[in-house]
């Protein structure tokens, strides 16, 4: 170990930050876990992550890679082992103005990524926080103000860079690696660290952005009216409803549709959104022309000893008005967590389940719920949480990486379907056979038993 410290520290270009330094603890948390990892690593180049994958395979320590460090597990950091943080890796630039081709760093955060891309007039459908991660949320999906018409995040990848478990550099995209390419859109960070993404962008000005609200006793059937609406509402329309929002009365809290419609053009923003507004009786109605740079919000970092539990499920066609009317009846009741339903179909759907490691094409909608607060409130509100997932259940189609703080056997095969992981159990075997990525929604090496 002491000779592969010295060539570490000998060849590693960037900051090695051990316990004891004055940026020890900022260094070692992620954004929603505190760690006490013996390394950070914060690479400036890809030679420098390189040097940083090749030192950790060696050390026999378990390995972290920080994108944006938002992941609700934690995964950004660890105890006794290895962060390599690519948070200097966060170069943006428009490399084919006219194919609006943009490569991005992998330790980029959508924050930069909008701001850089704005005076372009682009835009990549990504997530709704400026802090979150490129790496991360790429990798396991995407979903954003922009999944109905242009996808998932990934499925705007045309190429990425990686160094693998053997300290190599591969490029993946459909001609070069396509097995890798293919595994990396969903797989998460399984297959190495990526140091750069290439993204086909879009034209992008401003959007209609904002919500619609109302009151709490209509949640049924404003819930019913709007996922039936958006099964043939206009793709640039993308839509999330909140219920039992904490900061605005809890289970009293008013129905909160929030929607972004993705163009300029004000006749076809209130043709989009005139059967919102009919849904119910309108609280408020707060939507505006807005930058889309403007529509991306600030991440916070929970204070210490608090934490946030997430938990997600996606809902096929079949099972939305059931899955609708539970989470309906429990958004009202008494210690019902924060729930949170997200729109998809439009251009997410029309991609095939097998063509990339996302399989869930057919969802038409993703529930997610949040906890936060002191271990003892956690604690607390676990009987009426596991509840909801409880009756929830008989009515998913499986889950999204992104939004779950567990990772156990349960969750890997909610995420991948068995044929999805089998084919992810191959392409990991032939690029990280030992499992150094293993901090992750872990696909293991090799077939399925
Ligand atoms: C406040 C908040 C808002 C969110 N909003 C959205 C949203 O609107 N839409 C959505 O889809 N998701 C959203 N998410 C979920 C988010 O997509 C996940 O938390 C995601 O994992 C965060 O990525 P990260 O890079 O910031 O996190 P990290 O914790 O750094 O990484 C998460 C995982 O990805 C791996 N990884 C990250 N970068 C790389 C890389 N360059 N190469 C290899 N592996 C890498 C890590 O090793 C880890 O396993 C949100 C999360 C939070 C906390």
């Amino acid at each position: 170990m002491t000779s592969a410290l010295d060539t570490l520290r000998r060849d590693f270009g960037g900051d090695i930050i051990e316990p004891g330094a004055a940026d020890y603890e900022s260094a070692a948390r992620s954004r929603l876990v505190a760690g006490s990892p013996a390394y950070v690593l914060r690479p400036k180049t890809v030679e420098d992550v390189q040097t940083a994958v090749r030192f950790a395979a060696g050390s026999g320590l378990v390995l972290s890679v920080r994108g944006g460090g938002h992941g609700f597990p934690g995964f950004g950091t660890n105890d006794g082992g290895i962060v390599i943080d690519l948070g200097e890796l966060a170069d943006i630039e428009v490399v084919d103005a006219e194919r609006h081709l943009v490569r991005i760093g992998g330790g980029a955060h959508w924050g930069q990524v909008v701001d850089a891309l704005a005076p372009h007039d682009l835009a990549i459908s990504s997530g709704d926080t400026r802090s979150v991660g490129v790496g991360g949320l790429t990798l396991s999906g995407g979903i954003g103000w922009k999944v109905r018409k242009h996808g998932l995040a990934l499925d705007n990848l045309v190429a990425a860079q990686l160094v693998t478990a053997d300290g190599g550099v591969v490029t993946a995209s459909a001609d070069e690696h396509p097995d890798l390419f293919w595994a990396i859109r969903g797989g998460g960070g399984n297959f190495g660290v990526v140091t750069s993404f290439e993204f086909a962008a879009h034209r992008t000005t401003r959007v209609f952005f904002g919500k619609v609200t109302f009151p709490a006793a209509e949640a049924a059937t404003v819930l019913q009216g709007w996922a039936d609406y958006l099964r043939t509402a206009p793709e640039e329309l993308t839509s999330i409803t909140n219920v039992a929002n904490p900061f605005t009365g809890g289970p009293e809290a008013p129905v909160e549709v929030h929607v972004a419609f993705d163009g300029d053009d004000p006749d076809a923003a209130a043709a989009a959104l005139d059967p919102i507004r009919r849904l119910g009786t309108v609280l408020e109605d707060d939507v505006e022309p807005v930058a889309y740079a403007d529509v991306l919000v600030e991440g916070g970092t929970p204070p210490p000893g608090i934490h946030v539990v997430a938990h997600d499920g996606l809902v096929d066609r079949d099972s939305v008005a059931e899955a609708l009317r539970i989470l309906a009846e429990t958004g009202t009741s008494a210690g019902s967590p924060s729930i949170s339903i997200r729109s998809l179909g439009g251009a997410v759907s029309r991609v095939p389940s097998d063509a990339t490691a996302y399989a869930h094409r057919g969802a038409e909608l993703m529930v997610t719920t949040f906890t936060a607060g002191p271990a003892p409130v956690i604690e607390a509100a676990r009987p009426v949480l596991d509840g909801l997932w409880g009756r929830l259940a008989p009515y998913l189609s499986g889950a999204y990486a992104n939004f779950l703080t567990t990772a156990d056997e349960t969750d890997v095969t909610a995420v991948y379907p068995k044929p999805t992981y089998e084919r992810l159990a191959m392409v990991k075997e032939q690029y990280d056979p030992s499992n150094l990525f293993a901090r992750n929604h872990n696909v293991r090496p090799g077939r399925m038993s």
